[in-house]
């Protein structure tokens, strides 16, 4: 495609976008025509700009959300089912629209865009499929003399709070397990990456959510405006996806009502390679697990542990394959990885891996910054990194891959678990038993064995330690939705 014709599609795409609050199934500009703006960070210039929501607005959005919640949880869950194939079908029908969105306000290459619309879009069409599958449970007391009867209910208005890095599909994850357990949700995206979720708050009002169900608040001041929701007594959930350091506070702020919470958090993934292993398949696997998303994914490697067997030949060969990596706009369909987000979060990395040389870490490829409009960074891998360096501890959040060699099964799995995040651990070996060592050992809500990547709409996701309380996805997906409830019985056969 030519620029001029790739510009007239971005044109038109910007220009029909919704960027308005969507609160109460209408459209609707902020208190006070207050708006900020959205740029993209490959151009490092405005793409649009989007409704920045007061406190009162985000009032109002939890106000539709109370009132719809009044209908909606006795909904027939068949019909919440269908709302959500249908916004399946239709999600998948502009895939080109999201995809071309996401690399405009995120970043990422277009083939990855392509490649989160699908998975977002599963979300939709597994808890549709979910939504007719909630159950409850009659039993005979142990005794003998009552019976107990179990349900399962709506949690009720829930706040879900997204970050930039999957705009599609960490709304889907939250929104359509809200939906199929008959719950009304008050959505705050990113403020680097609001337009995705509008445009996807547009699909919801087409295929015919009803309205107050979704109720979607852009804004500038994102604690301003969902502190005073939190400590609102009709607000009934919290699901957060985001940096642990800000769901900590968050998390201080739910414990003052005792809110129910799903909180998935930071990672600092260790991608284990032994003395076993497929070592061409490993690297594979390591640049799926380092790469996707440019490096920015909470379930990205961050610390490759390589046995000291294998090491040169890994480091080697991962860093042959880095630095064939090109930079440039996602648009450009040549160019292997996007921009990062933003310059400080580019400066970030940057300042990590020059702490990790300070610290003696050997740089292999990269470590620069591209001299060109734009936020990108140089694929990275540093050899001979140490554990005391702040990178082994910190997510890096870029296209950086520290190497460390460690000498037996042992001291790899020490160093793996040497962290206080445990999300997810990749491991690359042909040892069965071992593998299953691993699965018991590795201190994480997820192990990939043999794969970098281990994401899957039909799967939990989640973390243990400072990662996250709670799973998206999967059965368990559902669940953070729903209440049980217990109705105790007198036993019916009593006086006949
Ligand atoms: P972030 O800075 O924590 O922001 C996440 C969301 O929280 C954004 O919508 C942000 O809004 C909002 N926010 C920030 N401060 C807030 C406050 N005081 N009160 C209420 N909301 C607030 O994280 P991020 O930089 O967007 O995302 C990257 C992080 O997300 C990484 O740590 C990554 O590991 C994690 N992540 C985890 C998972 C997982 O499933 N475990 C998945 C993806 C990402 P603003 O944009 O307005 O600041």
């Amino acid at each position: 495609m030519s620029n001029a014709a790739l510009q007239s599609k971005i044109d038109d795409l910007i220009s029909g976008l919704p960027t308005d609050l969507f609160i109460a199934g209408e459209w609707r500009a902020a208190q006070g025509n207050k708006r900020f703006s959205v740029e993209n960070p490959a151009t490092a210039s405005e793409l649009t700009t989007v409704a920045d929501a007061s406190i009162e607005d985000g009032d109002a959005a939890l106000s539709a959300a109370v009132t719809a919640q009044e209908t909606w949880g006795d909904t027939a869950p068949r019909d919440r089912g269908e709302l959500l194939r249908a916004a399946f079908e239709k999600v998948l029908e502009r895939t080109e629209d999201f995809a071309l969105l996401m690399t405009l306000e995120m970043g990422k290459s277009l083939s990855e865009a392509r490649g989160e619309v699908t998975y977002g879009a599963e979300f939709l069409r597994w808890f549709s499929e979910e939504a007719v599958r909630i159950h409850g449970r009659y039993s005979v007391a142990p005794a003998g003399t009552s019976r107990l009867l179990t349900l399962q209910r709506p949690v009720g208005p829930s706040l879900l709070i997204t970050p930039w890095n999957f705009p599609l599909a960490m709304a889907t994850r939250k929104i359509a397990p809200a939906i199929a357990a008959g719950c009304t949700t008050v959505v705050k995206p990113a403020s680097l990456t609001p337009l995705t979720t509008l445009l996807f708050a547009q699909i919801l009002q087409e295929v015919g959510v009803p309205k107050g169900v979704v109720n979607v608040i852009t804004t500038s001041k994102s604690g301003d405006v969902t502190d005073p929701l939190l400590r609102d007594e009709r607000l009934r959930k919290l699901s957060f996806t985001g940096s642990t350091e800000v769901g900590r506070h968050l998390l201080k702020s739910a414990a003052d009502r005792v809110l129910r919470t799903s909180m998935e958090l930071g990672g600092n993934a260790p991608f284990l390679v032994f003395q076993d292993a497929d070592i061409d398949a490993a690297v594979e696997g390591a640049l799926i697990a380092k790469l996707r998303n440019i490096g920015e994914a909470c379930t990205a490697a961050n610390r490759f542990l390589v046995h000291k067997s294998v090491h040169a030949e890994f480091t080697r060969k991962l860093t042959d394959r880095m630095a064939e990596k090109s930079t440039g706009p996602g648009t450009d369909e040549d160019a292997d990885l996007g921009p990062l987000i933003s310059e400080s979060e580019r400066d970030k990395v940057h300042d990590l891996v020059r702490a990790a040389q300070e610290a003696g870490a050997k740089l292999k490829t990269g470590g620069g910054v591209p001299n060109k409009t734009g936020w990108f960074y140089e694929p990275t891998v540093l050899a001979d990194v140490t554990a005391n360096s702040p990178i082994f501890h910190q997510e890096i959040f870029g296209p950086v891959a520290p190497i460390i060699a460690f000498s037996d099964e042992a001291e790899g799995i020490r160093l793996a678990n040497d962290t206080e995040m445990g999300l997810v651990a990749y491991a690359y070996t042909r040892d069965s038993a071992r593998t299953l060592r691993l699965a018991e050992k590795l201190d994480v809500g997820m192990v990939g064995i043999n794969t970098g990547i281990v994401s899957n709409p039909a799967a939990p996701f989640g973390g243990v330690k400072q990662s996250g309380i709670g799973r998206e996805g999967g059965f368990e997906g559902i669940e953070e939705y729903l209440e049980t409830k217990y109705v105790g019985l007198p036993d019916p056969n009593a006086g006949n």
